[in-house]
């Protein structure tokens, strides 16, 4: 590291192309970083379902010019329904009112887009190249065959069951069951309208989410491609084996989980040919995220439970942050600002920076999906009584509440936050306190 040229832009590795890597991965190449992404699975696949952009992802997309292909084949949302499960009645209506978008899209097109960009930017993206080792001092990610691919920054993006986190805490560090699996089914307009029932027509044009709450379930509903896919996730308790991740899914069992629902909805569920379980995970706050030239991101370093539609959100922010940082660190590299001497340590300050801007604004995302769970979840009594009683009469406007679904300050910390401003703050700071202070010796 310390030979490089004054003009060699440092050269970031990016562990797991899924949409928190590849955010990252073109974060960075737009501020000139030389960037490589290793990706084990040997081809990209159009898996999946649906997926929610909440605004402060969308903020982020925004900045970084995906906005326009995001919109091309996403939905917008305009509102957030909430009904009760045995009838669907009216809970309430949420209006979605925040500074930027919040879409619906298949996390197949959105997982496209973001690999066409970074690659029309010159990312390397490496297929079937599974990272066995790295080495946290040296930059150095080991392929399975032992192939070696050196770096200044190692970027671990690679998800819910990331071997980087392991090597870095030093110890066995796998997600929790939470106790909830999710069904997850996308169906075509045509199917669902061809069910001939006008509540069901009106679902699949409500340009909004719209979910079931009850006792230990609940269930979401939103339009994808542009409104001609309809997707559906059903969560329910988790009844899979101890250390199961997905498994093939029952019909029968599943419309039997929901009978005694909405007609509505399992007029729905009668529509769906095969399904998928997937067992929900995951992780306490972990102790740290950077050690040497290594940073944690996405479900990496911070799985949540999909109650607040923000696991990807917070990994689309964690890239472009590291993105923007270490753009910075870069561009004082070349402008002369300060030499490459102990290089790998002013790496790791502003992964440290990262960790800072993000570590505490996750875990309270985390926490608030937990709290969410709660918000869904209640039996039919008194709490669910005084919830219907609240929602009912809430007016969308100023109101704080014990339930974060409720609470209009915190879905604005969290939907309406700046976090790249704020990272790009958090940097001046840094160069102010900590380099000027040492710039003759730099
Ligand atoms: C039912 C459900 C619904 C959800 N809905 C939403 C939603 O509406 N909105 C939202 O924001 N989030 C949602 N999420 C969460 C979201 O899917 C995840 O938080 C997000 O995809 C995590 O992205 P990531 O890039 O961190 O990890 P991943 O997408 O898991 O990507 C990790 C990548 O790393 C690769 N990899 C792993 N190990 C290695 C290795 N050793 N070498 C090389 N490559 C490796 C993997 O193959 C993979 O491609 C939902 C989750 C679930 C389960």
């Amino acid at each position: 590291m310390d030979n490089q040229t004054l003009n060699e832009n440092l050269k970031i590795c990016i562990i797991g192309a899924g949409i928190g890597g590849l955010t990252c991965a073109i974060a960075c190449r737009q501020q000139g970083l030389s960037v490589k992404v290793l990706e084990q699975a040997p081809e990209i696949l159009p898996i999946g379902a649906g997926i929610q952009i909440p605004p402060n992802a969308s903020r982020v997309l925004e900045s970084l010019g995906i906005l326009p292909s995001i919109r091309h084949v996403a939905c917008e949302m305009k509102t957030i329904k909430l009904r009760r499960y045995e009838n669907g009645a009216l809970l309430t209506s949420k209006p979605i009112k925040h500074q930027t978008p919040w879409f619906v899209i298949h996390r197949a097109d959105y997982h496209k887009i973001l690999l066409n960009r970074a690659k029309e930017l010159g990312v390397h993206v490496l297929l079937g190249s599974k990272v066995d080792r790295i080495d946290f001092n040296t930059g150095e990610a080991y392929l399975d065959q032992a192939v070696v691919v050196k770096s200044d920054v190692i970027i671990g993006a690679d998800g819910l069951w990331s071997t980087t986190r392991e090597s870095m805490l030093g110890r066995s560090s796998a997600p929790v069951e939470t106790g909830d699996l999710a069904y997850r089914a996308t169906f075509t307009r045509e199917q669902l309208e061809g069910l001939d029932e006008p509540r069901i027509t009106e679902l699949c044009n409500e340009p909004g989410v719209t979910a079931w709450l009850g006792p230990g379930k609940h269930c979401v509903l939103y339009q994808v491609q542009g409104g001609e896919q309809i997707n559906m996730v059903l969560i329910r308790p988790d009844d899979l084996a101890s250390g199961v991740r997905t498994e093939q899914g029952d019909i029968g069992e599943m419309k039997q989980t929901f009978e005694d629902w909405d007609g509505v909805l399992t007029k729905i569920i009668s529509c769906i040919p095969t399904v998928l379980k997937w067992k929900l995970m995951h992780h306490g706050e972990l102790d740290r995220w950077v050690k040497g030239c290594v940073a944690l991101l996405g479900d990496a370093c911070h799985p949540t439970l999909p109650y607040q539609a923000q696991g990807a959100a917070m990994a689309v922010e964690d890239g472009a942050i590291i993105g923007q940082l270490l753009g910075r660190l870069n561009q004082n590299l070349r402008d002369g600002n300060i030499n490459r001497h102990n290089l790998q340590g002013r790496i790791t300050s502003v992964l440290q920076l990262y960790e800072h801007c993000q570590k505490k604004r996750t875990t309270i995302n985390v926490q608030g999906a937990l709290n969410n769970r709660h918000f869904y979840h209640m039996s039919d009594g008194e709490e669910q009584r005084l919830r219907d009683h609240l929602l009912a009469h809430h007016t969308w406007t100023d109101e704080k509440s014990v339930y974060k679904w409720c609470d209009m300050s915190y879905s604005e910390e969290l939907l309406d936050a700046n976090v790249l401003e704020n990272a790009e703050k958090t940097f001046d700071d840094w160069v102010s306190t900590q380099w000027t202070k040492t710039r003759h010796s730099l």
